[in-house]
């Protein structure tokens, strides 16, 4: 008998009907002799609709009364499912992350977890009972709700299944699997059979918004059994594997794009020793992530243009630290946009091949795309290009790596 977490996403609980189709997965699991403990999402739209009454009502985004209202949809959707349940004669109890409980650090909007004490879930199941988990919410050290950033129940599943010790975690979505791009733009994107934690973090972290970047991060540090799958179709999805489980690795296995980075640049920046740390010291004591950076000196060696990029969250507040440099770093302009996107291919095989970032500029180049920033690491190119060109440089791109779908 195996112990599984099942996830089911917004889509996936997006009304009664689906719901019900959500109940009939987690019968269909029982009925196979498997035990089953379930972490759902808000219904599709909620989320996005108690954010909205939050920043309408108040700039304070990411505190505590934010979390209390913004976690309540998964509240909602742990109780219908549990009732969908019981119609189909399946004993389930609901269960919010105070209950469990779930425990996290105090960073509401963004909160990490801690520590999930089983004993309470393991007690349900042996009771009989199917425990429905409400993903996406934690309890701080003071007993406050919080949350865990957006797609947040994929790591509530992830660390369920790690204090379990399941033997499976099912992220159970809208698509039936990982594929090499967003299928919704590329519609010749394939879906992967098996993609590596490494790949999959990357991927999650650049855009592909399938699984969220720290569910992956703990499903590999603590050697979670993942699987993306449908929650609307029966086919295998895809696994989230070890890399030495991968037989024919391809050199380039995805291709994402963000929307959520601005670009930053200070131009005519008084060059000298430490510049580029009085730029970057004061926003990382603001707290911003700076991602990519690009500084050109110009020839009289006298002065230099850096351009970076933040998130777009975090936009207003780069320019207040700005605007805020005294007279330690000097510069002529500070230029921006924002209408910019971040495309990045991805493989671990581009550890023993090269020529994959010289494919990358080749083929934007020919559909006369501006390359305005890039970045490397071991196994992604990523660069900023204008968003109009989004769909045109992923499918390019996609057919330049050989990803298309035959
Ligand atoms: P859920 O509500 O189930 O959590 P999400 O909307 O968070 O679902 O994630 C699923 C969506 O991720 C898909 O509908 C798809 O458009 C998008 N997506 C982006 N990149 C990829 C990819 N490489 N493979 C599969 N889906 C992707
Ligand atoms: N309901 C939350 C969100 O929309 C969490 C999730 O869907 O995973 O971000
Ligand atoms: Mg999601």
């Amino acid at each position: 008998m195996s112990l599984v977490v099942m996830k089911f996403g917004g889509t996936s609980v997006a009304d009664l009907n689906c719901m019900r189709n959500a109940a009939r997965r987690v019968k269909a699991e029982i009925d196979a002799g498997n035990r089953a403990v379930v972490a759902v999402s808000a219904m599709a739209g909620v989320t996005n609709k108690l954010i909205g009454y939050v920043s309408e009502l108040s700039d304070l985004h990411g505190g505590c009364e934010a979390d209390s209202i913004i976690s309540s949809g998964e509240q909602i959707s742990s109780g219908l499912l549990a009732l969908a349940l019981h119609e189909i004669d399946v004993p389930a109890r609901s269960w919010l992350a105070w209950q469990v409980p779930i425990e996290t650090d105090g960073a509401h909007g963004k909160a990490r977890i801690k520590n999930i004490d089983p004993s309470n879930l393991l007690t349900c199941l042996d009771g009989g009972e199917v425990p429905i988990v409400a993903g996406f919410q934690g309890i701080d050290p003071r007993g406050r709700l919080t949350t865990l950033g957006r797609g947040g129940s994929d790591t509530s599943a992830v660390a369920l299944a790690a204090a379990l010790k399941a033997d499976q975690c099912d992220i159970y979505t809208d698509v039936d699997g990982v594929y090499t791009s967003d299928p919704r733009i590329v519609t010749r994107a394939q879906k992967l059979e098996k993609v590596t934690y490494e790949e999959m973090l990357e991927m999650a972290s650049l855009g592909a918004r399938v699984l969220q970047t720290r569910s992956v991060e703990l499903a590999m540090n603590q050697a979670v059994r993942l699987q993306v799958r449908s929650s609307f179709e029966d086919s295998a999805g895809t696994f989230v594997v070890d890399e030495d489980e991968i037989v024919e690795q391809q050199v380039v296995s995805g291709i994402t794009y963000s929307r959520d980075e601005a670009k930053i640049t200070l131009v005519g920046v008084h060059d000298r020793p430490g510049a580029a740390a009085a730029v970057f010291g004061p926003l990382a004591n603001a707290n911003i992530n700076v991602d990519m950076i690009v500084q050109s000196t110009a020839s009289d060696g006298n002065s230099t243009d850096i351009t970076f990029t933040v998130l777009k969250t975090d936009f207003e507040g780069a320019l207040a630290v700005i605007k805020a440099f005294g007279d330690d770093l000097t510069f002529d302009d500070i230029l921006t946009d924002q209408d910019v996107v971040k495309v990045s291919v991805i493989g671990v095989g581009m550890r023993s091949y090269a020529g994959v970032a010289q494919k990358m500029f080749e083929t934007l180049a020919e559909k006369g795309i501006n390359i305005q920033v890039i970045s490397t690491s071991e196994i992604k190119i990523s660069v900023l290009i204008a968003e109009e060109y989004t769909e045109l440089a992923l499918r390019a791109l996609h057919a330049a790596y050989q990803l298309d779908a035959p």
